[in-house]
């Protein structure tokens, strides 16, 4: 039960009696992946602002230039690995009744490490939606084989399924984010500035509703004096220490009754 960390023990099994929870993470824990941020550190990309790639009015002007970005985006993000934040986050749902993932990453990396339960508030780069029917198909091509590429069913032009700026979020993504923070009873907020609306309120709405809420990041934010605490340090170095403090402090890592070593050697005799 010693800390190296910093977790204090309180908050610890404050968690430990929650069952059901959300972790709502954001471009922090990407980056502990090696995720670029893509704003202009970026070779080929260093002319232009995101802003100027990921609009409806970017990929109206120029379809094939917004899907060469995603196709480069996609190979890097293929390249890199989920972290020990995501493995641990996906742990969490052998510790606890439900776990809900909320991210606003794109990059399918939950998904990987082995999350299940993933409301994706901003859509997935490995989905593509067709701009005809609005059908959303998973689409793995990486590299792709044309650009841009076309729907199979109607051969219109297919565009990433992500929110683009000036887009609002997907209604459903939404609807199941606001509805999990007004039910959970403990949210872990990692990675995220929670800066942008409406997604900087969730953790509000959560601590409104009598949450218990955990803020995770290499700094305090906005949100930092709203909420319960804030751990500062790497998602990928807190959270598989906490998840282990927390199990342990619900009994579930203790050895069953009658196999401990002393006993045991004494009947042995
Ligand atoms: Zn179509």
């Amino acid at each position: 039960m010693t800390s190296t960390s910093g977790i204090p023990q309180d908050l610890v099994e404050r968690l430990g009696h929650a069952s059901n929870i959300i972790v709502f993470t954001g471009a922090g824990v990407s980056a502990e992946s090696g995720v670029p941020t893509f704003r202009g550190q970026d070779g080929l990309w260093q002319k232009y602002d995101a802003e100027d790639l990921a609009t409806w009015q970017a990929f109206e002007r120029d379809p094939q230039l917004v899907w060469s970005w995603y196709d480069q985006r996609r190979q890097m993000i293929s390249e890199v690995d989920p972290n020990p934040g995501h493995a641990a986050i996906a742990r969490m749902a052998a510790v606890f009744d439900k776990v809900t993932v909320i991210t606003q990453n794109v990059d399918g990396l939950h998904l990987r490490a082995g999350s299940k339960d993933i409301v994706e508030l901003h859509g997935s780069i490995w989905r593509a939606r067709c701009t005809r029917e609005l059908t959303v198909y998973d689409f793995h091509e990486c590299p792709l084989e044309e650009n841009p590429p076309l729907c199979k069913e109607c051969g219109a032009l297919l565009r990433p399924d992500v929110v683009w700026y000036g887009e609002p979020l997907p209604m459903d993504a939404y609807e199941r984010s606001h509805e999990a923070a007004c039910t959970c009873d403990a949210m872990l907020v990692v990675g995220t500035s929670a800066q942008v609306r409406p997604a900087a309120t969730l953790p509000l709405v959560a601590k409104h509703n009598g949450a218990f809420v955990v803020e995770v990041n290499t700094h305090y934010t906005p949100i930092s004096a709203l909420i319960d605490a804030t751990l500062i340090g790497m998602a990928g170095e807190i959270l598989p220490e906490l998840l282990d403090r927390v199990d342990e402090s619900m009994g579930h890592s203790e050895e069953a009754p009658g196999t401990t070593g002393g006993v045991k050697e004494r009947s042995g005799v």
